[in-house]
């Protein structure tokens, strides 16, 4: 299964998910490191390009490496700034490399989990093979008001969103920002591929 975490869509939703402030800071990651840790209690394998306290870390590269000269079957794989893993690749072979990538992860049975600021900024082959598009949205934990600054220092909580395939679908309850935010480094600075 392949689910991706976005901050905008890529086209006029509806549901106009992003309506105001920052699109950075609004616990994509966060949703991200949620997914992989729930992967976890499954028993699944997982690795992440960026560090938790519960994950492997390597680069989507590597993942694949990996996955390949050990067999691995059944792991997930959470890879954050998507995009920026995408367009380091080479144009000529990214086509190949996503038709390979894709195949590869679906008969190892590999969950991936990415998150991209921008639906837009992933390619549209990318989104095609992407089952399932979240998007989330952080609230203050005192009054429960929208936060639309990028870096602030109130207690928060996140709601997450199912937006595609429609119809659209609220996760049924709230990720505290205080408990999963100590899973990982959320000022990590991450090594390109
Ligand atoms: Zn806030």
């Amino acid at each position: 299964m392949i689910c991706g975490i976005v901050g905008v869509l890529h086209d006029e939703n509806k549901y106009l998910v992003k309506r105001y402030g920052s699109v950075k800071g609004i616990g994509k990651t966060m949703f991200l490191t949620w997914l992989c840790a729930l992967d976890k209690t499954f028993g699944r394998r997982v690795i992440t390009n960026y560090t938790t306290c519960f994950t492997e870390k390597m680069t989507l590269r590597q993942a694949i490496e990996k996955i390949k000269e050990e067999n691995i079957r059944n792991a997930t794989l959470g890879m954050t700034e998507f995009h920026q893993i995408l367009s380091n690749y080479e144009k000529k072979s990214r086509k190949e490399f996503y038709s390979e990538f894709i195949r590869q992860i679906r008969k190892y049975n590999i969950n991936l989990y990415w998150d991209s600021q921008l639906e837009g900024d992933i390619n549209k082959t990318m989104r095609n093979e992407t089952d399932f598009i979240w998007t989330t949205e952080k609230y203050h934990k005192d009054n429960n008001s929208l936060c639309v600054i990028d870096i602030c220092e109130r207690p928060h909580y996140i709601k997450a969103f199912k937006v595609r395939p429609e119809p659209y679908i609220p996760l049924p309850f709230c990720i505290d920002c205080e408990i999963f935010g100590q899973m990982y480094n959320t000022r990590e600075i991450l090594v390109r591929e």
